[in-house]
């Protein structure tokens, strides 16, 4: 199968690939199948298509086999299994990453985690809920506010996402602005490291100094160094408060920089979105829902929570007045669910919609310090421009965390190719000039790992490859992502 990364270039996955790696003959399905049980075991080719592919543009590689388990102890077992014959194993929660982290690029085995998707416990008095990986995120967000608790880490793709895979990138979402990301709701893990050992790290405390934090070791590290099977996090208060505000501008510039005053004023929102002027053409089309401003250059989405409605009132309108003050044509206000529903949706079905339009795109997530966002999108219009590509952009601008999409649309394929060759490098190095880094929320996966030394310096490549090493000697679990797969060494 050939696939080709963003920068141009191809890659050979598949049948007939050289690998350093024992293919899954008839003996060695058996064995997993005393596993999981035959009914849990997938392997003809139509079954095996949907987990050959997560939501990377343009790249797939159908695994040899695919399991959906039901404990931590199976999980343990093949694990074991992929050590002893040396094979590829991987972890897929909702299949909804966008660097190809869920891709087998080495082939082997995919184990889904769709079975394991119970809420195990919400503990109220403690605030804590417990889960098993592959719960659905937004089960969880439902499951808790229906006890007026809150679970913050908010995805576009939470409908989608599991409580694993978010882990597994920690993953972001509009509310980051105020709340965090995964890392700083998580206080407990049960995994299984790559050689098949179970751990059980931290619980429903909310500090813990017990040696090195496993779980901090594992958020982020995208599938590599285990698999999660039971997640502990901590709850919040459910805000009984929510408004949100759709603000048009004449300009991204002003955009942004009302982004910087109302983050200098400490008026809290909770999220604060960016789209440009194209993002909402396309949703209007796609989704057909009414844009109220659809001659503006750049709408902020900006939602502000809390429990006292004159003090919330008070933030909101304050927030209003930077932005009016800061060029915005108008305000419009959603305080009724059902208009709130409907912008957050456009602002959720982004990606879907631009897909649409362009079914060939490549879109990457870079993050800057807040204040630098402005030199950000100014760097991504002339890089858009000298490189005669298509650029529209959206995302996390409270954060300064932006997705630059490519768009191919009618473009001859191969020019477009070289060009995004060409731009998506300059991207990375403008992200790493202004003092931030080549991913915010998406992770490295396989996409990006061809640039991770754009970001990173080689001690911290090197220290990062030792980790790997020492717990995954034999390189059975996601390998070739975040680094190439070394085929000389064993
Ligand atoms: C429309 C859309 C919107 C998105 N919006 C956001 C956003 O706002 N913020 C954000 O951060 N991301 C976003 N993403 C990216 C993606 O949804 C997140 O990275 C998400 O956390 C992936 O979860 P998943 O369950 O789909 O993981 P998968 O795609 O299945 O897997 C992702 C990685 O996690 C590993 N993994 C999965 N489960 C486990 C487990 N149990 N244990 C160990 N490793 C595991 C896999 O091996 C893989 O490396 C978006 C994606 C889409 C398509």
């Amino acid at each position: 199968m050939d696939q080709v990364n963003p920068a141009g270039q191809h890659f050979f996955f598949g049948r007939g690939r050289k690998t350093m790696y024992e293919k899954i003959d008839s003996d060695l399905r058996k064995r997993i199948e005393d596993v999981v049980g035959t009914e849990n075991l997938l392997s003809l080719p139509e079954e095996l298509e949907d987990y050959g592919r997560d939501e990377t543009p343009g790249l797939s590689a159908r695994p040899e086999a695919a399991v959906r388990p039901g404990t931590a102890g199976e999980i343990s077992a093949l694990l074991k299994l992929a050590n002893e014959y040396r094979f590829p194993v991987l972890a897929r929660g909702g299949g909804t990453g966008v660097t190809g982290g869920a891709v087998p690029v080495h082939g082997g085995l995919v184990i889904g985690l769709e079975r394991m998707n119970r809420v195990v416990e919400i503990d109220e008095k403690n605030m804590m809920a417990v889960v098993e990986a592959g719960v659905i995120t937004e089960n969880l967000h439902r499951a808790v506010e229906e006890r007026g608790l809150f679970y913050p880490p908010d995805p576009a793709s939470l409908d989608s996402c599991t409580l694993g895979g978010n882990l597994a990138e920690d993953a972001g979402g509009p509310r980051a602005v105020k709340y965090g990301v995964t890392r700083d709701y998580l206080t407990g893990v049960e995994a299984i490291l790559p050689g098949g050992e179970i751990i059980d790290y931290g619980g429903k405390t909310v500090k813990n100094a017990t040696g090195y934090n496993l779980l901090h070791l594992l958020i982020g590290s995208e599938g590599t160094l285990g698999i999660a099977s039971r997640i502990t996090a901590r709850l919040l208060v459910k805000p009984e408060i929510r408004v949100d505000l759709l603000v048009p501008f004449p300009s991204y510039r002003e955009a942004v920089e009302a982004v910087a005053a109302i983050q200098k004023r400490r008026l809290a929102p909770t999220a604060i979105e960016f789209m440009d002027r194209q993002c909402l053409e396309i949703s209007r089309r796609v989704l057909q829902n009414p844009v109220p401003f659809d001659d503006a250059a750049a709408h902020l989405l900006i939602e502000v929570d809390g429990d006292e409605p004159g003090r919330v009132e008070k933030r909101y309108e304050a927030i209003g007045e930077i932005c009016l003050e800061g060029g915005a044509a108008d305000i419009r206000v959603a305080d009724s669910p059902r208009y709130q529903e409907q912008i957050w949706e456009t602002r959720r079905k982004l990606r879907d919609s631009i897909k649409t339009v362009s079914p060939v795109k490549v879109s990457q997530d870079v993050v800057v310090p807040r204040m630098e966002i402005a030199a950000l999108l100014a760097g991504i219009e002339q890089i858009g421009k000298s490189r005669g590509v298509e650029i529209i952009s959206y995302g996390h601008a409270g954060d300064g965390n932006v997705h630059v999409n490519f768009l191919k649309r009618d473009r001859e394929e191969a020019g477009w190719r070289e060009a995004v060759g060409k731009a998506v490098p300059e991207l990375f190095q403008l992200a790493v000039r202004l003092g931030g880094t080549i991913s915010g929320e998406h992770g490295i996966g396989f996409s990006k790992r061809d640039y991770l030394s754009l970001a990173l310096n080689p001690a911290a490549i090197a220290a990062m490859r030792s980790i790997k090493r020492s717990l995954d000697p034999g390189n059975i679990l996601n390998p070739g992502k975040i680094f190439p797969v070394d085929e000389g060494k064993k």
